[in-house]
């Protein structure tokens, strides 16, 4: 594992860090005993920077990087979590935050502590109720080590933030599609200027650009004479930028982990070739024609008050787009969301009433969104849905019918 040091205080952390936003799930909550098996075996293998926050899976995720730490696991590691400015109506509402945190992550101080997705609006509101007198009396109680923000705004307003205090660091959405996009390229050469280090979150854009890639991205990968998976390509490009201190992951995946920490021991600044650059700049324009929708699946949309999936619609949407001659990703479309498995929430239930817009980081204009995505998702579903439901129905009478001839439970 290599290793980057925090300007302003010389801390020395991993270039990998553990996102904890999409741990490994069963039956609908997460896998506990596997989370911290995974937890664990990263902080065995060198990572030593975890980063949760509470509206990461509802609030579990902080109580399981809080079990995971324990039998001294907590020593070896920088906890990263978030006040979520949302939550905050009054100045009171911090010190309660932060107070349930540190029980909740079973800790006395928080090493890394984030003001959750600030924007211009969510800014000047922290502000105006003193958040800042906050971070500083939090710092000298020995309850926050490190203070600073993750950001969804405009460059602008990070600019304006980076500016408006002492901050230790700065979390920033970065991969080689959004360079441009958010705080960008400029931001973390700014914030880097200031001597902040850099947190980078959806280095692969929420995993759209790992996984099984489309195939005029795969054949360009493939041509390359190093050979690296796309999720390696991915994660180099970002460690290859000196101003950056730490790159999360969200790892649920112990192949991934794996990989991941493979990666991590060797992606030295600076160290990518003119030719690989020229090879990720040729993916770039290829994703860009391909993908429809840039959603990275981060979930501040939700929940939709008429019911719909939003980034789960805007998943199988691109998968759709991105790989046209494959047909899963249109039944997994009417499966999920059309009400085969659980609850409907399919494009077509928006009502256009706006509230997601308002808080998605990427300023998509989901309404709209959602509109194409009903165009071309579920043009069959009505026809479909009914017959595939008619056919579940049949297949659970006949199972029910065959088990009073058996005498064995039809669940069992
Ligand atoms: S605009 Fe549509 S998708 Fe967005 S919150 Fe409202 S109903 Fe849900
Ligand atoms: S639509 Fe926006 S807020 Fe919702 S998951 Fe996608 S990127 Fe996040």
């Amino acid at each position: 594992m290599l290793y980057r040091t925090v300007p302003k205080t010389g801390d020395r952390l991993s270039i990998l860090g553990f996102g904890c936003m999409r741990l490994p799930s069963k039956n609908r909550s997460i896998d506990e005993e596997r989370a911290i098996r995974q937890i664990r075996h990263a902080i065995d293998s060198g990572v030593n920077y975890f980063d949760t926050a509470p509206a990461y899976h509802f609030g579990k995720s902080e109580q399981i990087l809080g079990k995971a730490l324990l039998d001294g696991y907590r020593e070896k590691v920088r906890i990263a979590t978030k006040l979520p400015h949302w939550s905050v109506r009054e100045r009171a509402d911090m010190e309660r935050i932060l107070a349930k945190q540190l029980a909740t992550l079973k800790t006395d101080h928080i090493d890394y502590y984030l003001l959750h997705s600030l924007g211009k609006e969510s800014w000047e509101k922290m502000e105006r109720l003193r958040v800042l007198e906050f971070l500083g009396q939090a710092k000298k109680a020995g309850k926050i080590r490190n203070a600073g923000f993750s950001f969804h705004g405009t460059l602008d307003a990070f600019r304006q933030i980076v500016d408006a205090y002492d901050w230790q660091f700065c979390q920033i959405q970065y991969n080689f599609l959004d360079e441009h996009n958010q705080a960008g390229t400029a931001g973390l050469r700014y914030a880097a200027g200031k001597n902040l280090a850099v947190m980078i979150m959806e280095p692969l854009r929420g995993g759209n650009l790992a996984g099984p890639v489309p195939e005029e991205i795969r054949k360009i990968w493939d041509e390359a004479p190093v050979k690296r998976s796309p999720a390696e390509w991915g994660l180099s490009w970002v460690w290859n930028h000196p101003e950056v201190t730490v790159v999360l992951s969200g790892m649920n995946n112990e192949a991934h982990i794996d990989e991941n920490i493979r990666v991590a021991g060797s992606a030295l600044p600076q160290s990518l070739t003119p030719d690989d650059i020229a090879r990720i700049d040729q993916v770039k324009e290829t994703y860009r024609r391909l993908m429809k929708v840039g959603c990275t699946g981060c979930g501040y949309c939700m929940p939709c008050p008429a019911g719909v999936d939003i980034p789960g619609c805007f998943a199988l949407y691109n998968a759709h787009h991105l790989f046209p001659k494959d047909r899963a990703p249109r039944f997994q479309y009417i499966g999920h969301h059309g009400g085969l498995i659980g609850d409907v929430s399919y494009a077509g239930l928006c009502r256009q009433c706006g509230k997601c817009e308002k808080a998605c980081p990427q300023h998509l204009p989901i309404p709209r969104l959602m509109k194409d995505v009903k165009a071309d998702m579920e043009g069959m579903m009505g026809v479909v849905v009914p017959v595939l439901k008619g056919g579940l129905w049949c297949m659970n009478q006949a199972a029910r019918v065959r088990s009073l001839f058996s005498g064995e439970s039809p669940h069992g």
